[in-house]
């Protein structure tokens, strides 16, 4: 079965996010997502090899969502199936006092991916059109000119041989509180519950509307949204997973041209 994946996929423009489905299996059972996402891993984990290997371009793919919709899960899973050189993952935090003290884009063009790597982005610039914007912290100014800086920062990366390829893990706002639940019915998942995270969720309505502002000014086919319907864990991962293996075929890494004369060698001249 193939599932169009474009259906989740915002190039800018016209954009609801209400329009957009939490929970989807695409018409298949747990067991056959499953089995699809592995070949699915197998095959990104190929391109990776190449891209690393071809050294020319690279991949950033940012993870946002609200809390507990799934981004460590979503992310973890990935490096999993990657292997570890040429893939790191960055996480984003509130920023600190060095980092205030410069334009908000300075430290994500830090840790972007340099030639032949994957930089998976736990949080991202975003949050800084996102939380910032919800909470009031920059003036409505400030983040009208952030989308217009956001797509010039995205891009310069596409002019440098970087793809972006931005996720939004959808989830609505009963399976937040059912997460939640979990976490404080479960003592071994109290770590993960955070206090703060009940005053974010009580602006709920307010990201909303933040990320469906972020993805319609912030989208275009160089550098598309994807909302991925985040509340069927086996099809997030498969989804998350094609889209990826999309981007690296239509990048085509291509191994490089020996540095040698091949002929030159025999495995019996080796000692
Ligand atoms: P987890 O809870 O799964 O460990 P997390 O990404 O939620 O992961 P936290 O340390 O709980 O990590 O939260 C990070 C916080 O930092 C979030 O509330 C996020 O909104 C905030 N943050 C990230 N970037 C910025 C920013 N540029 N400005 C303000 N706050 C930010
Ligand atoms: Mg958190």
């Amino acid at each position: 079965m193939t599932i169009n994946f474009d259906q989740f996929r915002c190039t800018g423009g016209d954009f609801s996010l209400s329009d957009m489905p939490t929970e989807y299996d695409g018409g298949m059972k747990n067991d056959d997502l499953k089995d699809a996402c592995r070949e699915v891993w197998q095959e990104v984990d190929e391109w990776h090899e190449r891209l690393y290997a071809e050294g020319k371009q690279s991949l950033l793919i940012v993870f946002q969502a609200m809390d507990a919709a799934g981004k460590d899960s979503s992310i973890g899973k990935l490096t999993s199936a990657l292997s570890a050189h040429g893939c790191y993952v960055k996480a984003f935090k509130k920023p600190s006092k060095v980092e205030l003290s410069h334009d908000f884009l300075w430290r994500v063009h830090q840790a972007a991916p340099r030639a032949g790597d994957i930089a998976l982005f736990n949080r991202s610039h975003y949050e800084d059109v996102l939380v910032v914007k919800v909470h009031g912290w920059a003036d409505e100014a400030i983040i009208d000119r952030r989308y217009n800086h956001i797509n010039n920062f995205e891009g310069l990366l596409a002019d440098r041989g970087t793809r972006v390829i931005k996720f939004m893990l959808n989830i609505s706002k009963d399976y937040q509180l059912n997460r939640f639940k979990n976490r404080l019915e479960n003592p071994e998942k109290h770590w993960k519950f955070n206090p703060g995270d009940l005053y974010e969720r009580e602006h709920w309505s307010q990201y909303m509307s933040a990320f469906e502002a972020a993805i319609q000014r912030c989208a275009s086919p160089e550098a598309p949204w994807y909302v991925v319907p985040a509340e069927n864990r086996k099809f997030r991962d498969l989804m998350v997973a094609s889209v990826i293996r999309d981007t690296l075929r239509d990048m085509n890494p291509e191994y490089p041209a020996p540095e040698f004369d091949p002929t030159k060698y025999t495995v019996d001249s080796i000692s």
